[in-house]
């Protein structure tokens, strides 16, 4: 039933076609990197003609599995000059699974003056590029606004604000979410709502299929029967669990005092205003005529996410997250929940990953731009950002170019890519993935960072290693935050696979998959002109202690070099 859209960004032609049996059984990342392999030329200009923009789900997409109706988009990054795969909720993958959608390409580019299009997805299937010139230069919420005006009010859309319009290495492209509609999920890291830019297409709007999707199933009911066992395993879990109780937020609290959360790009010195961002607080905002406990997609068990409202009650932003919290809050030394919501919102209306953001507005106050801990400052840069003023457009180049232009000696990034909300002297596992990955320093690349996070170099070496591929089969198939309870259920859960696929693997299989996907992405990067002794820690994380261990960053150079 699967089947694969090609739209050509060119002559605006759109095609269906039958899914390649050779790709059966692949999904979200697993697929985009057999994707970008078989089609893509690694060396391209990732903002030409050559390149390719893809949306995948995963593979459990529609079967009511929890948590797996993510979306993958993948392309060549601008931004570290890879493969990139960013994996995002919301409601876009479950509308694309209603019409048997796995994956759809952009291809090839349009010609420079020819105004912008949007795609869509119609609910008998039909696919139509449509004229988008009286959207440009608008941003996510607005546009999003329109197409439900035309399209109706629970229509998915993925899109891009003026960040991506502008080819900024740092945009997003940001997806409804289920319930409020609103484009307040972003597939983030990797600059890539510049590639979908750079094809003209402002969005892509999907109307669910009329009738019920028909999923084929190798062996339907032992497919369900495992599912539901899953499925109950799954909210059970959820109970007690701060993800659901409180959100990603909570993770403040544990890396807050710990020294791991960024603090005053990446100096780590522990603020007496850590309080004010700590669960108790996030909770009065959530409260505060808002919620939490939402799912992003229909069907999730774990609910992580949340509606926070201003304080006349109306709607301000939604999956309002940890890695938002810590980049542009404590790493700007901001520590005020009422700004960090309006720049969640912000970041989501621009198109703007904040991850890359707050680290460059932080890089931006170290250089003496703004003085720390200014919000109103801060915001300013970010509006700079929206607006394209001359500054705006070097900080829409990521932390790294806006660093080097401004002169900044400090500058976290590993491959071009900003850090993520740990500090890599507080987990060395998760800086060596940092270091290591094919994603740059990207955490769901493969996060160390919990109770066992160990460090000894050896172990947390074989701990970055682990996790890379369970991060791997994840973004082929679900959520990560329900890898507590997948993860030890592989058995379960290759299973599940057979009794939709027909097949008969086991848990070795999966890491075995997972391993062939991280091979085919190193092997993209190294055609890419990936090299060896790109896998680099920045120097500042060797030679100053963290202030609340007095550790550094201690791999040697030559370690992470031998893992390229
Ligand atoms: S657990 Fe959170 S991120 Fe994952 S699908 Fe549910 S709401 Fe979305």
């Amino acid at each position: 039933m699967w089947k694969t859209i090609r739209i050509d960004s060119k002559d605006g032609s759109a095609k269906s076609e039958a899914y390649t049996s050779a790709y059966q059984g692949l999904g979200g990342r697993s697929l985009i990197a057999q994707f970008l392999t078989d089609e893509v030329d690694a060396s391209c200009d990732p903002l030409g003609s050559e390149a390719k923009i893809i949306f995948c789900t995963g593979m459990f997409a529609g079967s009511g599995l929890a948590c797996t109706n993510r979306l993958s988009v993948g392309a060549k990054s601008p931004l570290t000059g890879g493969i990139k795969e960013s994996n995002v909720g919301g409601n876009a993958a479950t509308a694309f699974a209603s019409h048997g959608i796995r994956s759809l390409i952009i291809e090839n580019k349009p010609d420079d003056n020819d105004p912008m299009k949007f795609v869509v997805i119609h609910p008998d299937g039909a696919v139509t590029l449509e004229d988008a010139s009286i959207y440009q230069g608008m941003n996510n919420y607005e546009f999003v606004d329109n197409m439900h005006q035309l399209y109706g009010n629970k229509t998915s859309v993925i899109s891009i604000g003026v960040a991506g319009e502008r080819l900024y290495k740092n945009s997003s492209l940001q997806v409804t979410e289920f319930g409020t509609n609103a484009p307040c999920r972003a597939a983030g890291r990797g600059g890539l709502g510049s590639v979908l830019g750079s094809k003209g297409i402002k969005g892509i709007v999907i109307q669910s299929a009329e009738g019920k999707s028909s999923l084929e199933y190798a062996d339907k009911e032992k497919f369900l029967n495992i599912r539901n066992e899953l499925n109950g395993m799954i909210l059970e879990s959820s109970k007690g669990n701060p993800f659901t109780l409180i959100g990603t937020a909570s993770i403040v609290d544990g890396v807050g005092p710990a020294g791991i959360m960024p603090t005053k790009n990446f100096n780590g010195t522990i603020s007496e205003k850590l309080d004010n961002i700590k669960s108790d607080k996030f909770m009065e905002l959530v409260n505060r005529n808002g919620k939490n406990q939402h799912p992003c997609q229909a069907g999730c068990l774990v609910r992580c996410s949340n509606i926070i409202n201003d304080r006349e009650g109306n709607f301000l932003t939604g999956g309002f997250e940890y890695e938002t919290i810590a980049l542009c809050g404590p790493n700007c030394d901001i520590y005020d929940y009422e700004v960090l919501a309006k720049i969640d919102r912000m970041c989501d209306d621009i198109g703007l990953d904040t991850i890359e953001t707050g680290a460059t507005i932080a890089v931006c106050m170290e250089a003496g731009i703004i003085p720390w801990g200014d919000a109103e400052a801060a915001m300013g840069l970010y509006q700079q950002i929206s607006d394209g003023t001359t500054l705006g457009n070097i900080l829409g180049q990521g932390c790294e170019a806006a660093g080097k232009h401004l002169g900044a000696k400090r500058i976290p990034v590993c491959k071009g890519q900003a850090m993520a909300g740990y500090d890599p002297r507080g987990t060395k596992g998760t800086a060596f993935t940092y270091a290591t990955s094919t994603m740059g320093a990207d955490h769901t690349a493969g996060i160390t960072l919990g109770p066992d996070d160990p460090s000894d170099t050896q172990e947390a070496i074989a701990a970055s290693k682990t996790m890379q591929s369970v991060f791997a089969i994840a973004d082929s198939m679900t959520c990560m935050m329900t890898m507590p309870v997948l993860g030890g259920h592989f058995d379960k859960v290759s299973e599940l696979y057979n009794s939709l696929y027909g097949t008969a693997i086991n848990p070795g299989d999966l890491f075995a998959a997972a391993n062939r996907t991280l091979t085919l992405e190193k092997e993209f990067n190294t055609r890419a002109g990936w090299k060896p002794e790109d896998n680099i820690i920045p120097e500042f994380f060797r030679n100053e202690p963290l202030p609340s261990t007095g550790m550094t960053f201690d791999i040697p150079p030559e370690v992470l070099i031998r893992e390229a």
